[in-house]
C-alpha cells in the first residue's frame, strides 16, 4: 500500500540514490543477487529522463565495482562508477587530511587493494603505534573484516587513545543476508576498539555526512533535490533525512513488517511503497 506523509512530488527530484539489498535486489548467494520485479524498468525510466542515479550499499567486503557486476549479472543497468559504498564515502571523510591521511585498516584483502588504489596510505605494519619512531595514524577505519587479532585491535585502540579518529563503515549490529540476519563483524571490531579506546565511532557509510557528501559529488545534484530509496529506515531513510532528501521506504526488504507508527516521526520516510516498481507511476 502506498502512503505519502506529505506532498513531496517526485517530479521535482533531480537525482536518485537506491539502496541495493532488499530494494533493487534480493540476495540469493554471497555474490549473487536477483532483481526485484520492476527494478530494471525504474532505472531505465530514470536514465531515459536524463536524471543521474547511484546505488549505495553499506557492503564493504569487496570493492564497489564488484557490486556493479552483481547488479549487471541480474540484468540491472548499473555502471561501476554508479556504485557507492563506505569504501567511497571514507575517502570523502579523509579529504580533511589533505590527501595525507595515514589509515590503519580493518578490511578484506580486496578492500585493502581498492583503498590503496585510490591513494589512501594504509599503515598496519606491526610496531610503530605511538613511539617516537612510530608511524602516525590519523584514522582507524573498520570495514568488513574476515579476520582480526588482538595485536591489531590493541594497536588501533592505542592509536585512538592517541587521537586517531575511529571510523566505521556501518555500526548496526546485523544486516540482511541470503539466509537471514548476519551479525556485523565490522560492528563487533568497532565496538571492541571503541571500548578499549574510550572513543565514539564515526560512521562514514549510511547514514553519515560523509555519505551525503559523496552522493552529491557523484551525482552533481544537491542532496535536497535527491530522492533516497531504501528498505531500512535506520540506514537509508536516516541518510536521506540527514541530507534533507526526499525519502522513500520500500517494504520489499528488512522493513516488510515494520510498524511505522512505532517509529518516531523524525525518522519516518516521506513515502512508503511496497516495492520499487511502484515508483513507475511517478517517473
Ligand atoms: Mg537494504
Amino acid at each position: 500500500m502506498t502512503s505519502w506523509s506529505g506532498a513531496v512530488p517526485l517530479e521535482s527530484v533531480r537525482a536518485f540514490v537506491f539502496d541495493i539489498d532488499g530494494t533493487l535486489v534480493h540476495r540469493t548467494g554471497a555474490e549473487e543477487v536477483q532483481a526485484i520485479p520492476g527494478a530494471r524498468e525504474v532505472l531505465d525510466r530514470i536514465a531515459a529522463s536524463g536524471r543521474p542515479f547511484a546505488v549505495f550499499t553499506n557492503g564493504s567486503h569487496v570493492p564497489p565495482d564488484a557490486f556493479a557486476s552483481q547488479l549487471r549479472a541480474a540484468g540491472l543497468p548499473v555502471e561501476d562508477g554508479q556504485v557507492l559504498t563506505p569504501l567511497c564515502s571514507v575517502q570523502s571523510y579523509l579529504e580533511r587530511f589533505g590527501g595525507e591521511a595515514h589509515v590503519l585498516p580493518f578490511a578484506t584483502d580486496p578492500a585493502r587493494r581498492y583503498l590503496e588504489s585510490v591513494g589512501i596510505h594504509l599503515v598496519d605494519e606491526p610496531n610503530g603505534t605511538d613511539g617516537p619512531n612510530g608511524t602516525r595514524v590519523d584514522a582507524v577505519f573498520v570495514a568488513h573484516a574476515d579476520r582480526v587479532d588482538f595485536e591489531q585491535l590493541e594497536r588501533a585502540a592505542r592509536a585512538v587513545i592517541g587521537g586517531a579518529r575511529l571510523l566505521t563503515g556501518s555500526y548496526v549490529p546485523a544486516y540482511a543476508g541470503a539466509d537471514g540476519p548476519i551479525l556485523s563483524r565490522g560492528a563487533m571490531i568497532t565496538a571492541a576498539i571503541a571500548k578499549a579506546g574510550s572513543a565514539r565511532p564515526v560512521v562514514v557509510g549510511k547514514p553519515s555526512q560523509a555519505a551525503v557528501r559523496v552522493m552529491r559529488q557523484l551525482l552533481g545534484v544537491r542532496s535536497e533535490e535527491t530522492a533516497m530509496v531504501g528498505d531500512d529506515f535506520r540506514l537509508d531513510v536516516a541518510l536521506g533525512r540527514l541530507g534533507r532528501s526526499t525519502t522513500v521506504l520500500v517494504r520489499s526488504g528488512i522493513s516488510a513488517d515494520l510498524d511505522l507508527d512505532r517509529v518516531p516521526e523524525s525518522q519516518r520516510p516521506d513515502l512508503t511503497i511496497g516495492t520499487v516498481a511502484e515508483l513507475l507511476e511517478w517517473l
